[in-house]
């Protein structure tokens, strides 16, 4: 699939890549926003979290944030994803950003 996450899932192009296992990957942004922001992903193509993730995959998603943050060294961290165009999806395989290292204020809507 002509998909950037999909090529760095396929280590087909680089990546600062800090967890993976066989289901998840995470790497640091390539334009990060904060000292710490890394890009989390399922190695499986989804869109976003508009589909339907397996079990597993969902499961593996949640494990990696953990993994990843400890990898990092990090303890207090925001999970920022977005879903659709409108919502600032600039790139359609579903990710999760992972950020910290900042004074975060608290989120709003
Ligand atoms: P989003 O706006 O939520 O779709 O975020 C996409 C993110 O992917 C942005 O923060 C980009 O900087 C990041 N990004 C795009 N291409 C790459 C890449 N090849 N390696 C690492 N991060 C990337
Ligand atoms: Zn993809």
């Amino acid at each position: 699939m002509d998909c950037v996450f999909c090529k760095i899932a396929r280590g087909e192009i680089p990546a600062r890549v800090v967890y993976e296992d066989d289901k998840v990957i995470s790497f640091h942004d390539i334009n990060p926003k904060a000292p710490v922001h890394v890009l989390l992903i399922p190695k499986m193509h989804v869109e976003n979290l508009k589909e339907e993730i397996p079990a597993d995959v969902s499961y593996a998603l949640i494990r990696g944030i953990r993994e990843t943050v400890k990898r990092l060294g990090v303890s207090e961290y925001r999970i920022i994803s977005n879903n659709g165009r409108g919502a600032g999806q600039e790139v359609f395989h579903l990710h999760f950003h992972i950020v910290a290292g900042i004074e975060i204020p608290p989120a709003t809507v």
